[in-house]
């Protein structure tokens, strides 16, 4: 069958205009070897990143207008936007204050007599708007009306003027789609571009990629439909078709990722447990149930000797750091190196402190690596990302190590496997990013810990490699992910999950109050720093300039200090010198300091028990994950804690999106909520996942079509993993369309 007749479209339209040769194209032929496609133009497109038929067709349409009904034209103000027809009666440009040049087009609703309604297009500073518009033009707006005196106006809306009959059957009576333009490259020029491609496509070139099981829809079709589509009905359809490619791609990487993972040799890192018992009953608490699973789902990784790619999540203060040196300790006594990487140098620093309270009783060596990242050693010390056939080449030379606890060696009655280690030698690295490009000192890494991984990106943990077998990854991240997106995104890791807190803790209230009550929280901060407590003010950074962070901060240090005397405020930012860093939380920590004004630095980790108090100024330009994130630096002691959120009051939405944390603890239902807020791009970066960034489908709306392409590709790699099988040759083609995205999007 040739989905041609299914379009029915050159039936109903002729080619507008005669072409002179007419040759077909498919999806891999050039733009600029096409003959509808003009060379100036097509060389334009190139520099978008649109170089072929099929990049082109893949260049979806942001937004469709139905030109087939246009709206009447308004008589009041609107949120909602209207597309509407009209003739123009007259313009008129007159200079307004400031000498602004503001261009008032008059229109009047055709063919509707007495009745017709009118409506001011206005523009101001737009010479090219000037030029294009004159008296008896027909123009197609589209924008928010607001009535203004008698006249309704739309300031500054997308139109276009219709020019000649020939034209109409692509602009006009039709649902018109609205590509993002360029420069150079107006919607209606891409959209001319567009018509005479798929004028010469020949559908039967067009690979079918998407297996008739999931959807019975041509790819021909549905590229067509999705650009002109003929009723809205088409247009779904053709959407939930190519959402259903892009989710299969999608998945398909994932299982192949999975699959790879399967294949790498790794080895068994697992010791018997001697150590681990001992730590645990040296903690002045008993684990929480969900610590004592999620701590044995992960010594039955280390034991097996396929490599562990284990994602750890829990919300913030649900003891992750614990879990972590549980496995960290049983891949020690098995004789092997385990290292933990935390995104900053502040926890870097925090997380050896605890390391070494915990484990130097226990004979355990632990070293301290960080420090500035040497640009030049690229990424390639530890992990390479791109290209699994070249065996990593194992540890750049060698930096100096910066701290190293003495214990005595070796450690005291830990048995055989701790004698595996020379004299001095590191059991445990704690560090930064500085992990990645020094691994001197580091000769068999067993485990590999990523605390706080969204900073990281999936890319750099994909392949950590040494020598031999490939290292246990375990990646932890205080980010609660949703459960539609672990399935999604997640897909090649094993998932734990702490979800549950250790008891005891003390409750934090959250309240949003409007700027007006700052008085009133100062004096509450006030009551509570006399009572011996101490206080997180978090204040948003305005821009990044560092001029303007420094004069930011400097400013509200000296209002916070004012408000807060004789109090002891310190400050702390991104631009403090890690020395500074250090001392200002050593002191804040010693409680020599009562105040803590801060950027978002103090976002992951910090844990300083005896503060109970935060307030967060502008609350609104934080995610709600974020806040919370925040505001998991309280509640960490036995004190009952406050979290105040100052937002101005005027915008309903953010004000209802906050009271949301006044609601709930529950990091996952935040999760959740912020998701459907602000979408994933936020809690994820989709660029750092090493998959493709998605065009059409959204995770969240969408999340019915990506379980069918899950399970599908489950399917498919179960029943033919190399994909031989002739009815999977789509998917192989999508994977490895896949595959190049995500190339092209790392270089
Ligand atoms: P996060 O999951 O946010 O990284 P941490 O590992 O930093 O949490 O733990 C937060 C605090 O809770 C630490 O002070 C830690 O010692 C304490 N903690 C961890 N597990 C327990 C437990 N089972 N009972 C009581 N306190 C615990
Ligand atoms: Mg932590």
């Amino acid at each position: 069958m040739s989905s041609k007749n299914l379009f029915g479209r050159r039936k109903l339209f002729p080619p507008p205009l005669p072409r002179t040769n007419g040759a077909g194209v498919n999806l891999e032929t050039p733009l600029a070897e096409t003959d509808v496609v003009p060379l100036p133009r097509a060389r334009q497109l190139e520099r978008f990143g649109i170089a072929t038929v099929g990049a082109l067709l893949l260049h979806f349409p942001r937004r469709y207008e139905d030109r087939t009904q246009f709206d009447h034209f308004p008589a009041e103000t609107g949120d909602q936007a209207v597309c509407v027809c009209g003739v123009v009666k007259k313009t008129t440009m007159r200079r307004v204050r400031g000498g602004q040049r503001m261009f008032d087009v008059l229109l009047e609703e055709e063919n509707a007599g007495a009745f017709g309604g009118r409506l001011v297009c206005r523009w101001f500073n737009s010479h090219w708007v000037e030029k294009m518009i004159a008296q008896g033009h027909v123009l197609v707006v589209h924008g928010k009306p607001k009535l203004s005196g008698t006249n309704v106006v739309i300031t500054h809306p997308e139109f276009e003027v219709v020019e000649d009959d020939a034209e109409q059957s692509i602009h006009l009576k039709r649902i018109v789609p609205i590509h993002a333009a360029t420069e150079g490259l107006s919607p209606r020029l891409i959209r001319r571009i567009v018509w005479d491609v798929l004028e010469r496509l020949e559908d039967e070139m067009v690979e079918q990629l998407v297996p008739a099981a999931l959807d019975r829809m041509p790819r021909a079709w549905a590229l067509r439909q999705m650009h002109f589509p003929k009723s809205q009905g088409d247009l779904a359809k053709a959407r939930k078709h190519l959402v259903l490619e892009e989710f299969l791609a999608m998945q398909l990487a994932l299982s192949a990722k999975r699959a790879e993972l399967k294949s790498e040799r790794g080895e068994p890192h697992c010791g018997p447990g001697e150590l681990v018992r001992k730590l645990h009953e040296s903690l002045p608490f008993p684990l929480t149930r969900a610590q004592q699973r999620v701590i044995a789902e992960i010594r039955d990784d280390l034991a097996s000797p396929r490599p562990m790619n284990r994602l750890l999540h829990g919300d913030v203060g649900s003891g992750k750091t614990l879990v972590a040196m549980s496995a960290m300790l049983r891949c020690v006594e098995a004789g092997f190196q385990a290292a933990l990487m935390a995104p900053t140098q502040i926890l870097a620093e925090q997380h050896f402190l605890n390391f070494r309270r915990l484990l130097e009783p226990l004979g355990i060596r632990v070293s301290l690596r960080t420090g500035a990242r040497k640009e030049d050693a690229g990424e390639m010390a530890l992990f390479s990302a791109t290209n699994p056939q070249v065996p990593g080449v194992v540890f750049a030379a060698g930096r100096r190590e910066q701290h190293a606890s003495r214990v005595p060696h070796p450690g005291g009655g830990a048995g055989a496997p701790l004698q595996a280690f020379a004299a001095n030698e590191p059991h445990i690295f704690i560090g930064t990013h500085a992990l990645l490009y020094d691994g001197a000192g580091i000769s068999r890494l067993g485990l590999a810990v990523i605390d706080e991984q969204h900073k990281f990106g999936v890319m750099q943990r994909a392949r950590l490699r040494g020598d031999g077998a490939v290292p246990d990854v375990l990646v932890m991240t205080a980010t609660p992910i949703p459960r539609t997106l672990t399935m999604t995104l997640y897909g090649d890791l094993d998932v734990s999950t702490l979800d549950e807190m250790p008891p005891g803790r003390g409750r934090i209230v959250t309240l949003v109050r409007p700027p007006e009550k700052l008085p009133d929280a100062v004096k509450f901060i006030r009551t509570q720093l006399d009572e011996g407590r101490q206080a997180y003010i978090v204040y948003p950074l305005v821009e990044e300039s560092e001029r303007v962070e420094a004069k930011a901060a400097t400013a509200e240090f000296a209002k916070w200090s004012e408000m807060l005397a004789p109090m002891k405020c310190a400050l702390l930012h991104g631009r403090v010198p890690p020395e500074e860093k250090d001392a200002v939380m050593a002191a804040f920590r010693r409680a020599d300091t009562k105040a803590l004004i801060a950027t978002t630095v103090i976002e992951v980790g910090v844990d300083v028990p005896n503060a109970n108090v935060m307030l967060i100024e502008n609350a609104e330009r934080f995610g709600l994950a974020q806040i919370h994130q925040l505001r998991g630096r309280i509640g960490r002691g036995a004190h009952k804690s406050y979290c105040v959120l100052l937002t101005t009051g005027d915008d309903a939405e953010a004000l209802e999106k906050l009271r949301i944390l006044e609601k709930t603890g529950d990091g996952f239902e935040i999760a959740e909520a912020d998701l459907r807020l602000r979408g994933p791009g936020d809690l994820l970066g989709t660029a750092q996942s090493g998959l493709a960034p998605l065009r059409l489908g959204d995770l969240f709306a969408d999340a019915d079509l990506m379980k069918l392409a899950r399970n599908h590709a489950f399917l498919i790699f179960e029943r033919d993993p190399k994909l031989e099988l002739p009815e999977n040759a789509g998917c192989r083609t999508l994977l490895a369309e896949n595959r190049r995205a995500v190339l092209s999007q790392v270089s």
